[in-house]
């Protein structure tokens, strides 16, 4: 099984080079267990280091009021590659070890599915986790026969390849030149995005588990007829609250601003919801027919069924009110 590589020798040189006295580490949940073992590791680089324990779901959530909070010079972001860019944060990404034999094996087992389905030509994509391999997966694909494209993301993607949840931007550009989109990695999250966001076949290859499997067709058929009859629901609502993430990487005030400007243009009514993490919970008493997101898209691309009130997102709610067509759907990624 590879194993998950934190290294902190650049965090240790940073935090010297600042001669800091204050750090905030931002850690993942699955990183949890190594709490004390980053503090015990970063002890002597800045006098107090202080681990934040509030859940992190990406580089779109940096802590810049707690630094302000706890006057902190520094923070350790680990787990995502860089959205934005900051003077006082450093970036580290963890990644699998993943040895050649390990990734030999998954290209033999990528390569058997892709002559089934006769593909020659591929989208190679990965999380953060995964992403260094794609240049050597692309090697060993390559002696086999198969053309892999490594895209290039917009300003929010750190690398050739990676993907967010919500930006699928490297595939969208190669899209015409390929026939499948590959995604190396564990979990269906992003995958299942890139389900939402292209056409193509999406297979997944699995390096933990040791398996390839396509998800696609039936998930996207599956998925648009949930969105569509939200939207239609959505078309009847008289009253929408608005929701703006105040989160470092899914603030969006102008989008909500334009939102609400074209709802009161239909003689609706719309209501500005401001908050950090999304949560049904925090607007049980909110009085409005529809809840629409400008935060996180994913929130409701992945989780709207589980939700007692309705929430669409923000290209759902101009289709609702009659200003685009529902050809025009679109996951609303976040670009930039
Ligand atoms: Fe991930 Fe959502 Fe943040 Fe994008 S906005 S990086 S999908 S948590």
């Amino acid at each position: 099984m590879p194993e998950l590589i934190v290294d902190l020798t650049e965090a240790k040189k940073f935090l010297a080079a600042k001669v800091s006295k204050c750090a905030i580490v931002q850690i993942p949940e699955g990183l949890k267990d190594r709490t004390t073992w980053i503090i015990d590791e970063l002890k002597g680089s800045s006098e107090n280091i202080f681990v934040k324990m509030d859940p992190c779901y990406g580089a779109c959530d940096l802590p810049l009021n707690d630094m302000k909070a706890l006057d902190a010079d520094s923070v350790i972001h680990i787990g995502h590659g860089p959205i934005h860019r900051n003077k006082d944060i450093l970036y580290i990404t963890c990644y699998y070890n993943l040895t050649r034999e390990e990734i030999e094996q998954n290209a033999k087992r990528l390569l058997k599915e892709l002559q089934k389905r006769n593909v020659n030509s591929i989208a190679l994509i990965a999380n953060a986790q995964y992403n260094h391999v794609l240049p050597e997966l692309k090697q060993i694909l390559f002696r086999e026969g198969i053309t892999s494209h490594i895209g290039t993301g917009t300003s929010r993607i750190a690398t050739q390849g990676q993907v967010l949840g919500c930006n699928y931007t490297v595939v969208e550009s190669i899209q015409p030149t390929v026939d499948a989109n590959v995604y190396l990695g564990d979990g269906y999250f992003h995958p299942q995005g890139l389900v939402f966001s292209t056409k193509k076949p999406v297979i997944v290859v699995n390096p933990l588990h040791g398996t390839v499997e396509e998800i696609g067709e039936k998930n996207r058929d599956r998925f648009m007829r949930k969105r569509f009859a939200a939207i239609a629901k959505a078309s009847e609502a008289k009253s929408f609250g608005l929701i703006v993430s105040v989160k470092s990487g899914q603030r969006q005030k102008e989008k909500a601003l334009e939102l609400k400007k074209a709802i009161e243009r239909k003689g609706l009514k719309a209501y500005l919801l401001e908050m950090d993490l999304v949560n049904e919970s925090y607007m049980m008493g909110v009085k409005v027919d529809c809840l629409v997101n400008t935060a996180c898209n994913r929130i409701v691309l992945d989780d709207a069924e589980n939700w007692k009130r309705l929430i669409i997102n923000p290209t759902e709610c101009l289709i609702a009110i009659g200003e685009k067509k529902w050809e025009e759907w679109s996951p609303d990624e976040f670009l930039h």
